[in-house]
């Protein structure tokens, strides 16, 4: 039997690490798929279309909103984000389990309409170490690492509505803890 791919939604702040601990699982499990999210913001330095994100304008990202080619979207931070919903179903039909990497606005969505998925918020040590690893990233202006900071506390107040917590304190700890996730939601009664 071919069991359908689990979808694993992973929020967090940012500078909590997430992306490197979903590169690090990426690496480990072969038979998964990062979704790649489209945006209305500005490539960083080094991002690569259709890699980091599919880049578009506010135009392109509403007429998309309107054929409903998103599984869930969400403004973040004066931006458009935004899960493409037919890259997600073809490759949870296929049975490869996918990753989002989206906020919580946009886990919540899903968690309504896709109630088997799996929501897991990744937190830094503290918050201490969560500025650090925002100004040792040199992505963001300070303005923005600010305001960052200040959403965080909003953040938390969703806590609870995701079914795991998991703190980064190094990545290895937080993937195996991830890894450990997928295997105990795999042995759920659903998945058989
Ligand atoms: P960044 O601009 O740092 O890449 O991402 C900012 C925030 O947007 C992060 O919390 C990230 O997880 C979230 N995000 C990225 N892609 C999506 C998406 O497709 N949908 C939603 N709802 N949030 C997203």
């Amino acid at each position: 039997m071919v069991l359908k791919g689990l979808l694993l939604v992973i929020s967090g702040p940012s500078g909590a690490g997430k992306g490197t601990v979903c590169q690090a699982l990426l690496k480990k499990k072969q038979n998964m798929y990062l979704s790649v999210s489209a945006t209305t913001r500005q490539p960083r330095s080094g991002e690569i279309q259709g890699v980091n994100y599919w880049f578009k304008t506010k135009e392109e990202f509403e007429h998309l909103l309107v054929e409903d080619q998103f599984l869930e979207y969400a403004r973040v931070y004066d931006n458009y984000y935004g899960t493409p919903r037919l890259e997600v179903e073809k490759a949870l039909e296929t049975g490869k389990d996918v990753i989002l990497e989206i906020d919580i606005q946009g886990a919540l969505q899903v968690k309504e309409k896709m109630p088997n998925s799996v929501l897991v918020f990744i937190v830094p040590p503290s918050l201490t170490e969560l500025k650090t690893r925002l100004v040792n990233r040199g992505t963001d202006s300070a303005a923005e690492i600010e305001k960052r900071l200040k959403c965080v506390a909003e953040e938390i107040k969703y806590i609870s509505s995701y079914g795991y917590i998991v703190i980064n304190n190094t990545v290895n700890e937080a993937v195996g803890k991830v890894e450990a996730i997928l295997i105990a939601e795999k042995c759920r009664p659903y998945y058989y």
